[in-house]
C-alpha cells in the first residue's frame, strides 16, 4: 500500500496542513494516509470561500443546464476513476472491494440524478390569489452548505449530499470522516476538472473539531450531517446559534421481520446480506432478526450454516465477503457488545469472537456472529453494534413482530418478508421507519428519499426531497392594475 498524504482543498487550491492525523488500514494497521487536522482558521478560510461564491459568484446564478452540465461531467469522471476511488474507500475504510466498487457506481449515478434535478429545479405560481394578484413560490438555493460525513460510506454518502447541493446552486464546505477522507479529496479533484468555478467546494478534514467549527458556522446557512445520534445532538446544540437550517442522518437498529409465508430461501440471503453487508458497519444495518415462531429454529439452522461459509478476509482481496472493523477501539467495542449480550442471556449460535489466523492476524477483524435468544431487554437488541453481529429473537404474530421492530430508539430502517401481501403492506404501514423494504434489503434507488423517524434523524436524502432539503421558498405576492377600495386600515383611502 501508498502512504498518501492530503492537503485541504480551499477556494480552488491545496493547502498544506499545520497538522496531520495518521490513518492506518484497518485491514493490516499499515500507515495508508496522513490526513490534515483543519482547524476553525481553515473552516474559516473556506466557508468565507464558500460565501463568497454565493454571493457574488457565477455558480448559484447559473441556469440549471448549466450546473447540469459540470454535474454531468463529474458522473463521467468518477466513472472514469473508479478503480482507484473504490480503492481508496476500501483501504483506509476496510471495506471489501466490490461493496467498495458498488458505493461508487451508485456515486456516479446519484451525480446524474441531481444534474437531473439542476435542469428542472422550479417553483410554482398561484392564479388563484384573487384577479388582481398573481403568486410566486420561487425556489432559490438556500445558500451555503456544510456538509459532514462518516467513515462507512465516504464517497457514496458524500454523493447523497454533494451533487443535491450543487444542483440547488449552493455553494459548499465540506468535512469528511478523519478516517477515511480520500475519496471526498479525490472526488472535490474531479469537480475542478470538471469546471466547478473555485470556491465553491471546499474540503476541510479533520477530525470533531473541524466538525464542531463547521457545525457553529455563522457563514453556514444549511448544514447536512451523517453521523451518530450522540454527534448528531452535539450538531444541534453547535447550529442554533444562527439557527441554520439541519439535515441530520443518524444511526439505526433495523429490524428484518421474517414471516412463515415469506420464500424462506429467498429472506436468508436477504438477512444474512442485510446484517453483514458492509462489514455490519452500516446505519440500515438489519442488526435484529425477528422471525416467526413456527419456523424459527428451522431457519436459523440455515442461517448459521450462511454465516460460517462467509469469507472474512482482507478489503482488497476480490472474494472478500466481510472485512475488518474501522480501528482497533471499534473492534473493542463490537467484541463488548458480544460480551454483554452473552452475559445478560444471549446465546451465541455461531461466531462471537475476533477473526483471527493467516493475513487477518494484523487487522481489526470479527467472525460473522449470531446470538439467539435475544429479548428486548437486552443492550444488543437496543443499541446499535455497528459490527457483524446479527440478534435473533422470536414473534407469535404480526403485531409482536411489529412492537418488537418498533420498541427501539431509532426509526430508519426495516425490512418485511411475506408473500402475503395483506401482511406486508399492513406491517409497513405500522413501522415507524424512514423506509421498509418488502420482500428485499438495503436498496434504496437514488428517487427515492431517505431518512429516519424518531433519534434516527431529521429531513431526508435523495429524491425530490433530499434536493429541497438545500433550497428556500420565497413568495412573492404581485399586484396587478390599481387596488378598488383601501386596505383596510381605519377605513379611509390614503
Ligand atoms: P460520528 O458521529 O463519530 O462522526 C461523523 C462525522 O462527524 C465525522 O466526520 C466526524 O469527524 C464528525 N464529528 C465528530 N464530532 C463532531 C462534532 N462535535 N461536531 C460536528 N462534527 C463532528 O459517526 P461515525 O462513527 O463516523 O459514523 C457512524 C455513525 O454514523 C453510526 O451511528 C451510523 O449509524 C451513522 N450513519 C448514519 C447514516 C444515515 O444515513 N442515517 C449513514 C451512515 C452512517
Amino acid at each position: 500500500m501508498t502512504k498518501r498524504e492530503y492537503g485541504h482543498f480551499i477556494d480552488g487550491q491545496w493547502r498544506e496542513p499545520h497538522q496531520v492525523i495518521e490513518r492506518h488500514a484497518p485491514g493490516t494497521g499499515e500507515l495508508v494516509a496522513l490526513v490534515g487536522a483543519g482547524t476553525g482558521a481553515e473552516v474559516d478560510d473556506a466557508v468565507r470561500a464558500a460565501r463568497r461564491e454565493f454571493d457574488r459568484g457565477p455558480w448559484p446564478r447559473a441556469t440549471g443546464f448549466e450546473r447540469a452540465a459540470v454535474l454531468n461531467r463529474v458522473a463521467g469522471l468518477i466513472d472514469a476513476h473508479a478503480g482507484d476511488l473504490a480503492r481508496l474507500d476500501a483501504e483506509e475504510g476496510g471495506k471489501p472491494i466490490r461493496l467498495a466498487q458498488g458505493d461508487i457506481a451508485t456515486a456516479a449515478t446519484l451525480t446524474r440524478y441531481a444534474a437531473g434535478l439542476a435542469a428542472q429545479m422550479h417553483g410554482l405560481t398561484y392564479t388563484n390569489n384573487g384577479p388582481d394578484f398573481t403568486g410566486l413560490v420561487l425556489r432559490e438555493p438556500a445558500g451555503v452548505a456544510g456538509l459532514i460525513t462518516p467513515w462507512n460510506f465516504p464517497a457514496l454518502i458524500l454523493c447523497q449530499k454533494l451533487p443535491f447541493a450543487l444542483a440547488a446552486g449552493c455553494t459548499v464546505v465540506v468535512k469528511p470522516s478523519e478516517l477515511t477522507s480520500g475519496s471526498t479529496l479525490r472526488i472535490a479533484g474531479l469537480y475542478a476538472e470538471a469546471g466547478l468555478p473555485a470556491g465553491v467546494l471546499n474540503v476541510v478534514t479533520g477530525d470533531g473539531r473541524a466538525g464542531a467549527a463547521l457545525a457553529a458556522h455563522h457563514g453556514v446557512d444549511v448544514l447536512s450531517f451523517t453521523g451518530s445520534t450522540a454527534t448528531g445532538r452535539k450538531v444541534i446544540d453547535a447550529a442554533k446559534g444562527n439557527l441554520k437550517r439541519l439535515s441530520l442522518e443518524l444511526g439505526g437498529k433495523a429490524a428484518n421481520i421474517v414471516f412463515a409465508d415469506a420464500d424462506l430461501d429467498d429472506a436468508a440471503e436477504g438477512v444474512i446480506f442485510g446484517a453483514y453487508f458492509n462489514n455490519g458497519e452500516c446505519c440500515v444495518s438489519q442488526a435484529r432478526l425477528l422471525v416467526e415462531e413456527s419456523i424459527a429454529d428451522e431457519f436459523l439452522a440455515v442461517l448459521t450454516a450462511r454465516a460460517a461459509r462467509l469469507r472474512v478476509g482482507q478489503p482488497l482481496h476480490p472474494t472478500t465477503d466481510v472485512g475488518p472493523m474501522i480501528h482497533s477501539r471499534h473492534l473493542a467495542t463490537v467484541l463488548d457488545h458480544v460480551a454483554r449480550g452473552r452475559a445478560q442471556g444471549a446465546r451465541v449460535a455461531v461466531g462471537g469472537a475476533r477473526g483471527t489466523g493467516g493475513d487477518l492476524d494484523g487487522g481489526w477483524f470479527v467472525q460473522p456472529t449470531i446470538l439467539d435468544s435475544v429479548t428486548p431487554r437486552m443492550d444488543v437488541f437496543r443499541e446499535e453494534i455497528f459490527g457483524p453481529v446479527l440478534t435473533v429473537s422470536r414473534f407469535r404474530d404480526a403485531d409482536e413482530a411489529v412492537e418488537l421492530a418498533n420498541d427501539v430508539e431509532y426509526g430508519l430502517a426495516n425490512s418485511v418478508w411475506s408473500k402475503n401481501v395483506d401482511t406486508a403492506l399492513t406491517v409497513s404501514k405500522q413501522l415507524r421507519s424512514g423506509t421498509v423494504y418488502v420482500n428485499t434489503t438495503i436498496d434504496a434507488p437514488p428517487t427515492m428519499p431517505f431518512g429516519g423517524y424518531k433519534s434516527s434523524g431529521v429531513g431526508r436524502e435523495m429524491g425530490q426531497a433530499g434536493f429541497e432539503e438545500f433550497t428556500e421558498l420565497k413568495s412573492v405576492s404581485i399586484r396587478t392594475g390599481k387596488r378598488s377600495g383601501s386596505f383596510p386600515f381605519g377605513g379611509e383611502t390614503l
